[in-house]
């Protein structure tokens, strides 16, 4: 068939493979002085026949100025085809660029990449290989050169394969197959996708779906693709240890193999059998096509069937007892793993970079997208200027609007609070710290002027009997009584406030001891008298200190109207006393007592 292989270094299975299946069509002898016919025939023999496509192409070649500018291109992919069957990989990646770059039809273009896809691959150029795959994959929907497209999924599944993403791979295959559902491309569909699947961990593929391949294949007459399947049969049979079944696919078409001539299969029927016997226990066999192997593959350069035959000597000859020779095969083995690990490692770095490359790209392009609309979106603000603008200030209005009424009720709240903070929360009169606020300013005022006042204290009467006999309810109700009844004889000005339990306090600016004295009486007879629901009898005493005896400062007066009411509650309840003590012009400083007893005062209503 080739005898290609001596000019390759370690030439990747899959690739080479693929490389000699894609013969064009047999198409009838060419007229010989049409010469597009003769380039047409050119391509359908270039793997079949190299001798005559080589003379042919020389032909050509002689004829170069009848050729039209598409049929010159014709020619250059042909003759880069030529390099590349022949290991010119330089010279054949020069015409094929050439091609690619500038021919103008899509198909020539496209079957120019996946030559040079084959020739990247085998020229271990993994990552310009993957450059160009992934360049035809992005034109594969516009290729209508079927032969074209269906060698890039080809290509694709293949060398995907190679990188290790053997899903990819499978689902490349899988599009070969099912986009050319008969013929040599649906062959080529089932031969990698079973390929890829078996490499990429399925141990286990119904035999039905092999026999089916082989069929499709033995139906477009493809012998190499049938034996190649039926090699991947035997690699499952071998794992799974049916040995028998394994050895009558492998010496079933052994010779068919060896008659295809093409050294890549020929060296792993070989080396399939050699595992084979081993596995049997017949050790002479497994060496016998161990060494076979081995001169099949060192003749082609190819790794992979190396390993094996290496690593399958090694442990023969040492259970031969040859130390020296099992050694001598371990280091050969290793050599041809690391070899082998290299080139596969390579493989897959080679993928990722470039699947890195086509993302950063992508990245990029979205970053250009989003700036687009980031721009689009402004010149779309822009013309709504105006109307944004006006939608801004009613937006500010409304935001000013409802803090003013969030402050309002802030403020509500807050003198909720403070009017709450100064009440007594059972009377609503002035607590005694308000009281005591309140009075001491009326008395700072009053003083200014010395116009005096009068401090009243009010104490009711047995009260903790009321609460003890009516219960406290009651005793609140009366608190409240009492409360209203000495509101009714106050004046605006006058300060009144709730200073202790049943204790109130009532300071009365502008006013004379003699009328604090009534306005005190009117109170005390007015409590007693009143007609309440409780029907509870009540009465209170009371004590008063004026300024006009102890000045403008509120402590003082507290004292001397507290000794008073403690003097009226002494004196049998029920009564008013006014503080006479230290009754003495202040100017003086005198502490001279002069006892005004209540009695001129005190009334008493017992
Ligand atoms: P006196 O005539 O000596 O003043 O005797 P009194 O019982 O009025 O005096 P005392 O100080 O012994 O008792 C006051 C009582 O007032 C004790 C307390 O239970 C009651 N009291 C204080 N505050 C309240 C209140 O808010 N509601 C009610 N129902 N009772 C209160
Ligand atoms: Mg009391
Ligand atoms: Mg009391």
């Amino acid at each position: 068939m080739h005898t290609a292989g001596n000019h390759r270094r370690k030439l990747p299975a899959g690739i080479f493979l693929l490389f000699a299946m894609f013969a064009g069509a047999t198409v009838a002898a060419p007229a010989p002085n049409n010469i597009g016919q003769l380039l047409e025939h050119a391509e359908a023999i270039k793997t079949t026949d190299n001798a005559g496509f080589v003379r042919l192409l020389q032909e050509i070649e002689a004829r170069t100025p009848e050729l039209s500018d598409l049929q010159k291109w014709r020619l250059r992919y042909l003759q880069g085809w030529e390099a590349t069957y022949s290991g010119e990989n330089d010279k054949a990646k020069s015409l094929l660029e050439a091609v690619i770059n500038q021919a103008p039809d899509n198909g020539l273009r496209t079957r120019a990449i996946a030559t040079l896809i084959n020739v990247l691959g085998v020229g271990h150029h993994y990552e310009e290989a993957f450059k160009y795959l992934d360049h035809a994959l992005d034109d594969l929907a516009e290729t209508t050169d079927q032969d074209a497209r269906a060698h890039v999924l080809a290509e694709a599944s293949q060398l995907l394969s190679e990188a290790g993403q053997y899903d990819l791979a499978a689902s490349y295959a899988n599009q070969l197959r099912t986009d050319y559902p008969t013929g040599r491309n649906n062959c080529m569909g089932h031969m990698f996708g079973l390929q890829a699947e078996l490499h990429g961990g399925r141990t286990i593929v119904p035999k039905e779906r092999f026999q089916d391949a082989i069929s499709r294949c033995l139906g477009v007459d493809d012998k190499l693709a049938a034996d190649t399947i039926r090699r991947d049969m035997a690699i499952m049979d071998l794992q799974h240890n049916k040995l028998d079944e394994a050895l009558t696919i492998l010496q079933g078409h052994y010779e068919e193999v060896k008659e295809l001539n093409y050294p890549d299969l020929n060296a792993e029927y070989n080396i399939l059998l050699a595992q084979v016997y081993w596995k049997q226990g017949d050790t002479s066999l497994a060496q016998k096509f161990a060494m076979n192997a081995i001169d099949i593959a060192s003749k082609s350069d190819l790794t992979e069937p190396l390993i094996s035959a290496y690593q399958l000597l090694y442990q023969i000859e040492r259970q031969y007892g040859n130390l020296r020779d099992a050694l001598a095969y371990h280091e050969k083995y290793v050599a041809a793993d690391k070899e082998h690990l290299d080139d596969v490692r390579e493989k897959a770095l080679a993928y990722q970079i470039v699947k890195q490359e086509v993302e950063a790209k992508k990245g990029e392009l979205d970053t250009l997208n989003k700036q687009n609309q980031i721009l689009q979106l402004q010149q779309a603000l822009d013309h709504k200027a105006v109307v944004t603008s006006r939608l801004y200030i009613t937006l500010l209005l409304t935001v000013l609007a409802s803090i003013a009424f969030w402050l309002y009720r802030l403020k509500r709240s807050q003198l909720r609070f403070m009017r709450l903070a100064r009440r007594d929360g059972l009377t609503g009169i002035f607590n005694r710290q308000h009281f005591v606020e309140e009075a001491e300013q009326t008395l700072r005022y009053v003083g200014k002027s010395l116009r005096g006042a009068c401090l009243i204290l009010i104490d009711l009467d047995h009260f903790k009997e009321i609460n003890d006999t009516h219960g406290h309810v009651v005793g609140d109700a009366v608190l409240k009584r009492a409360v209203a009844v000495c509101q009714c004889h106050l004046n605006s000005c006058d300060v009144f406030g709730r200073l202790g339990g049943e204790e109130f306090g009532i300071l009365l600016p502008e006013c004379t001891v003699i009328q604090a004295l009534e306005r005190a009486e009117r109170i005390r007879n007015a409590i007693q008298q009143v007609d309440s629901d409780e029907d509870v009898p009540l009465t209170a005493s009371f004590g008063i200190a004026a300024t006009a005896h102890y000045g403008y400062e509120l402590r003082r007066l507290l004292i001397a109207a507290d000794s008073a009411l403690y003097r009226a509650k002494n004196d049998g309840r029920n009564r008013v006393v006014v503080s006479m003590d230290d009754y003495a012009p202040r100017t003086t400083g005198s502490s001279q007592s002069r006892h005004a007893e209540a009695s001129p005062y005190a009334n008493s209503a017992e």
